[in-house]
This record gives structure tokens, C-alpha cells and sequence, in this order.
């Protein structure tokens, strides 16, 4: 089997219903997976453009809002792959910004994706099984930002927990690794791609010339989830369009 295949496992993406989420649950599908569209609202589109290609999908409703919201999602099937990519910002000047713009965006991107993770790794671990694990991360897991301290803060905590995970479970079977996208055309970067300047800023800085599509990250976490990356663990790949590098 090649070792870019899928075919056999069963993966569930968090956030699947638009942007980031719904690309790499269409590329899990391709490489062969089945894959459980997770998200807060119904991820149909989703699930169509797999079964549409002739790929397994399903779906189901999970709201981080409530960070302990996961607990329950690993408990009726056997999953190997989790693609934790649900994630909010807030945009505010740090004078300004509020406990609830702070806690709202820690609980889903930083606490529901741990302790979402937690419950998968022990129900892969229960049945004596591997598993993979790959985050979604950020420029913003290296860089400060501006106007943005709880999506930083968060973002920054997410690539601490990929490498602390990996050296707990690298020896049990378990890969924990990140994708950290540049600057990705969705819903979450429609505010920065509207104000003129910063859009341009933002793109003269990008050496690829251009801002990336969610199509353009799914290869990246599917290689994460493949035998190919067997023995990567802990790493955050960066697919920016050469941004981290200037
Ligand atoms: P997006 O289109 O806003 O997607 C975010 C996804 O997370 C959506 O499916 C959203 O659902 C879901 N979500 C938000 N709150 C949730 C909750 N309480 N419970 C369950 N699901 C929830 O933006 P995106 O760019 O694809 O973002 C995906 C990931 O990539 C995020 O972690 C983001 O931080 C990260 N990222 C994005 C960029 C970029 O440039 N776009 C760069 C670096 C990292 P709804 O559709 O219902 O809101």
C-alpha cells in the first residue's frame, strides 16, 4: 500500500463544515480515509463533496463553546486520525480587550482542543491502538500579531501542547504534530482582507505573491496522518508561502 494511504482509517475533523476544516476532510477522503465531519453547525456541504466523489463521510454536531464538548465524540467508533481545527479570533486593541473575548476564544481553540484530545488518546490507547493527532496552529504560534491577544496567546499554547503530547505518546503509538497555515482566504481573515491596507501589507510580505487557499493546507495534514510521517512527532509545519521565512 502506498505510503500516502488512508485507506482503512477513520478521521474526525473538527470545524468541518467551511475553510480549513472542510479541505483537509475532502483530502483525508481522497487519500482513503473515512472521515466524521465534526462541527456546531451541520456539515452537509461537507460530507456532499465526499460522497459525492465516492468517499465515506458522516457528521456530527459538536459545540466547543462548551470546552468540554468533545468527551463523548470517540465513545461509539473506533477513530484513528483527529484533526483538531476548530478555532475563533477576536479582534480588539489590548487596552480594550474583554475577559469574554479572552475566554471565548482559549475555551475552543486551547481548552476543548486538549481536553478533546485527551478523550481520543485514551480511547485509542484503551483499545490498544495507534493514532494521529494533527492541530491546527498559526503564524501567530510564532509571531505576537496585533490586536489579537487571546487568538495569540491560544495559538501559541496550541504549539506548546503538540510538543508536549508528542513526548508523552511518541512511545504509545500516537503522532501529535501541527499545520500552521499563513495567511488562508476564509471566514476567518474576511475582516483583514477587507481593510485595503492591510490586506496589502499582508500580501506584499508573502513570497508566494499570494494568499493561500484552504485547498492549499489539506496536503500537508493528510501527509501528517500517513504512514509517511511515521516517525514525525512534535513538529509544526509551516505552510505559509514562504512567510515565516522572510
Ligand atoms: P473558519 O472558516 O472560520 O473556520 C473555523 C471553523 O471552526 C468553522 O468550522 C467554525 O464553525 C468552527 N468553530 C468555531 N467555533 C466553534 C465551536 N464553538 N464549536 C465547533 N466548531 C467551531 O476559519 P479557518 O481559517 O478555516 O479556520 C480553521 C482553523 O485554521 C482555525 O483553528 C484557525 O485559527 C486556523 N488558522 C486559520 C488561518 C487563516 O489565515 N485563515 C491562519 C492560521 C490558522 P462555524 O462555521 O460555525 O463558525
Amino acid at each position: 500500500m502506498s505510503m500516502f494511504s488512508l485507506q482503512g482509517k477513520r478521521a474526525l475533523v473538527t470545524g468541518a463544515n467551511t475553510g480549513i476544516g472542510q479541505a483537509i476532510a475532502v483530502g483525508l477522503a481522497q487519500a482513503g480515509a473515512q472521515v466524521i465531519c465534526a462541527g456546531r453547525r451541520a456539515c452537509d456541504e461537507t460530507v456532499a463533496m465526499i460522497t459525492d466523489a465516492g468517499g465515506t463521510a458522516s457528521a456530527v454536531l459538536v459545540d466547543f463553546a462548551d470546552p468540554m464538548a468533545g468527551q463523548g465524540l470517540f465513545a461509539g467508533q473506533p477513530i484513528d486520525i483527529l484533526v483538531n481545527n476548530a478555532g475563533i479570533i477576536r479582534r480588539n486593541d489590548a487596552l480594550d480587550f474583554t475577559e469574554e473575548d479572552w475566554d471565548a476564544v482559549m475555551d475552543v481553540n486551547l481548552k476543548a482542543l486538549f481536553f478533546t484530545t485527551q478523550a481520543f488518546a485514551k480511547a485509542v490507547l484503551a483499545r490498544g491502538a495507534q493514532g494521529r493527532v494533527v492541530n491546527i496552529a498559526s503564524l501567530l504560534s510564532f509571531q505576537g500579531g496585533i490586536r489579537v491577544p487571546s487568538y495569540t496567546a491560544s495559538k501559541h499554547g496550541v504549539a506548546g501542547l503538540t510538543k508536549l503530547l508528542a513526548n508523552e505518546w511518541a512511545a504509545k503509538g500516537i503522532n501529535v504534530n501541527a499545520v500552521a497555515p499563513g495567511y488562508i482566504e476564509t471566514n476567518n481573515t474576511e475582516a483583514l482582507r477587507a481593510d485595503v491596507e492591510r490586506n496589502a501589507a499582508i500580501l506584499d510580505r508573502i513570497p508566494a505573491g499570494r494568499w493561500g487557499e484552504a485547498s492549499d493546507i489539506a496536503g500537508a495534514a493528510v501527509y501528517l496522518c500517513t504512514p509517511a510521517a511515521n516517525y514525525v512527532h512534535g513538529t509544526i509545519l509551516n505552510v505559509d508561502g514562504g512567510w515565516l521565512a522572510r
